[in-house]
């Protein structure tokens, strides 16, 4: 893209919360479950059914919002918003408009140029539709089916929806965004955020501008994204083709569109609807949900250090991109029972990304190991015996390297003498033969010789 425009992107987040029940009746949350399992009057939408809403959807809502520093309504109102589709059999559907739980949040983004603050507009809670399963067509989608089907088992999921302000300016942040904002929620607890299994979908608001104007031009929304991937590959595909129409004098209108990831081509989806269309109103079988203070300061205690933070504490000690490898993928909490234990951060993250994963009954004795230089063996032993049961560092500590001069010149003189032919051959210029020697040492030693010092005294000997 030329230089002189600039991506403007917001993100609709949708996430399904992990509750034993769907948001507003008793009916089993279950991903796989037979079609039509799950069901009930109210889910089905049978006349006279009236809601109930899930209490702990509404704490994990006011949680995340706590983890977004949102602003949490003492007054939220839940609303209809109607429109008409076959996997929504009530005619609408029950969501949050003029009073979300959550207002306004920001989201500090580190990243390897220093931090980037990326507005929250609202998070709130609302159900999901089912799902519409179209057949016999050669697209999977709608046009050309011989039939579609809808399983309601997903319907009346609780559903979360973030909502940021549109601060992302390329798709590596968006998609970076993503991904912290996904790690923020697995560690709360309240989701699976899984795209793969439809439990986190984006919708991408994408416009484009001349660098430094003021104001937007017209967006494209491109919904339901289902891989983080999928979401860079679709802002620059809608970026490309709106600078192109910007610079052809072309007029753009507001849309919403599908990404095709197989062609990457965006099609139209439909015109984007107002509010208006949706007719809102508050939902009349539902009362305002008004969080007590005291809930609120008790969910205030569970956010703990959240993953943005986190990489910006251990970047300090290690750099940047082996912060967020650490804490993307959650490795940094046993790195720090080793830290705490008195392991360098830089040596604690190695033996995370490297070995397996293992009780933290067992960081203090896994410590002492690695600071004592343990040959690799016995090391490997100790941690893979650490996954399961406690271990003592009393039966490996005794095998360190060994680095003593004196105990090791006389093996070193006596893989000399075994050893003529590599010796003249060392000599006569071929030093990779060293190697060869190198390893009689350790065989002699039983690998706990200290590779390094057993190195320099063969060559200090085989010179002279
Ligand atoms: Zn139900």
């Amino acid at each position: 893209m030329a230089a002189e425009w600039e991506t403007v992107i917001g993100l609709e987040v949708h996430a399904h919360l992990k509750t034993r029940t769907k948001m507003f009746c008793r009916c089993e949350l279950e991903y796989g479950a037979a079609e039509n399992t799950r069901t009930c009057p109210v889910c089905l939408a049978h006349p006279g059914a009236l809601p109930v809403p899930n209490g702990k959807a509404i704490e994990h809502t006011i949680l995340l919002g706590l983890a977004l520093d949102c602003e949490i309504a003492s007054h939220a109102v839940f609303a209809r918003k109607n429109y008409f589709y076959p996997d929504l059999p009530k005619g609408y559907q029950i969501s949050q408009y003029e009073a979300p739980l959550c207002g306004r949040g920001t989201f500090a983004l580190p990243t390897a140029g220093g931090e980037r603050t990326i507005g929250i507009t609202r998070a709130h809670l609302e159900e999901d539709a089912a799902k519409t399963v179209h057949t016999g067509g050669a697209t999977g989608r709608s046009v050309g089916a011989s039939a579609s089907l809808v399983d309601f088992n997903r319907g009346g999921t609780p559903l979360l929806e973030i909502v940021t302000e549109p601060d992302l300016r390329s798709a590596d942040e968006a998609m970076w965004f993503l991904r912290l904002l996904r790690q923020t929620i697995v560690e709360l607890g309240i989701s699976d955020a899984e795209m793969e299994k439809g439990t986190l979908r984006a919708d991408v608001n994408v416009s484009v501008r001349r660098t430094g104007e003021e104001g937007y031009r017209p967006r494209w929304e491109i919904k339901n994204m289902n891989s983080f991937t999928f979401v860079g590959r679709a802002i620059e595909a809608a970026a490309r083709r709106q600078v192109a129409a910007h610079e052809a004098g072309e007029e753009l209108v507001q849309s919403t569109y599908d990404y095709d990831p197989d062609t990457d081509r965006l099609t139209v989806h439909r015109s984007k609807e107002e509010a208006d269309d949706y007719r809102y109103f508050p939902e009349p079988d539902l009362v305002p949900v008004e969080p007590p203070a005291e809930l609120v300061e008790r969910l205030r205690g569970l956010v703990g250090e959240r993953p943005a933070e986190r990489i910006r504490r251990i970047e300090q000690a290690i750099g940047f991109d082996g912060a967020v490898e650490l804490v993307t993928t959650g490795k940094d909490v046993s790195a720090e029972w080793l830290v705490v234990e008195g392991v360098p951060w830089r040596t604690a993250a190695n033996v995370v990304m490297n070995r397996g994963p293992f009780l933290r009954e067992n960081a203090g004795a896994l410590a002492q190991i690695i600071n004592a230089g343990v040959v690799r063996a016995a090391a490997d032993k100790a941690f893979s015996l650490s996954a399961l049961g406690p271990i003592d560092a009393g039966d490996y500590l005794g095998q360190t390297a060994l680095s003593d001069e004196s105990a090791l010149e006389p093996v070193v003189d006596g893989v000399i003498a075994a050893n003529p032919e590599q010796v003249e051959t060392y000599r006569g210029g071929k030093e990779g033969v060293l190697g060869f020697l190198v390893g009689q040492v350790m065989r002699e030693t039983q690998g706990k010789a200290d590779p390094k010092v057993v190195n320099r005294l063969l060559r200090e000997k085989l010179q002279a």
